[in-house]
């Protein structure tokens, strides 16, 4: 069954084809208060989406579950911090990126710990994303092939 994972042919596919570009990527920037990008969480139903500046430099991560952790007082949920903070303040600067060239097989190897991977270009600009979902969907093409 896992000689799949030994196909060359696989494993150094470029990831180009698996790609969700950058317009249709739901996304915050740095200054957005965390009212703002609740919202977008919740009613995209994304659990987390890119952080990008005003020339769509990758800057980090928000999630759902980071903006709630960011509201708890020691006693009380603070409600107004969703306005008082920006999304800078809160996000996760630790982001797995790969460049649109990458082969698969490395796509393959980050998904194992990321369900979502974001693809910059040289400069660090954002370019789209790559989901854990389009890569197993590929490995599932492959096995029943
Ligand atoms: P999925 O494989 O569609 O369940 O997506 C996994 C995760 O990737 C989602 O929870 C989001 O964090 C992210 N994601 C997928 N598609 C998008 C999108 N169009 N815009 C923003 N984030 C996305």
């Amino acid at each position: 069954m896992f000689d799949i994972l030994k196909n060359q042919q696989l494993m150094d596919k470029e990831i180009e084809e698996l790609l969700i570009p950058a317009e249709k990527v739901a996304h915050v920037q740095l200054n957005n208060p965390l009212e703002h990008a609740l919202l977008v969480l919740v009613k995209s139903g994304y659990t987390a989406i890119p952080v990008l500046d005003t020339k769509d430099k990758l800057h980090g991560l928000i999630s759902k579950s980071i903006i709630l952790d960011s509201l708890l007082g020691l006693e009380f949920i603070e409600v107004d911090k969703l306005q008082n903070k920006i999304v800078a303040d809160v996000m996760e600067t630790d982001v797995p990126t790969i460049q649109q060239d990458a082969t698969f097989a490395r796509a393959l190897t980050l998904s194992i710990n990321h369900p979502f991977m974001c693809v910059v270009d040289e400069n660090g600009l954002f370019v789209s994303i790559l989901t854990r979902r389009s890569i197993l969907a590929l490995v599932s093409k492959y096995l029943h092939m």
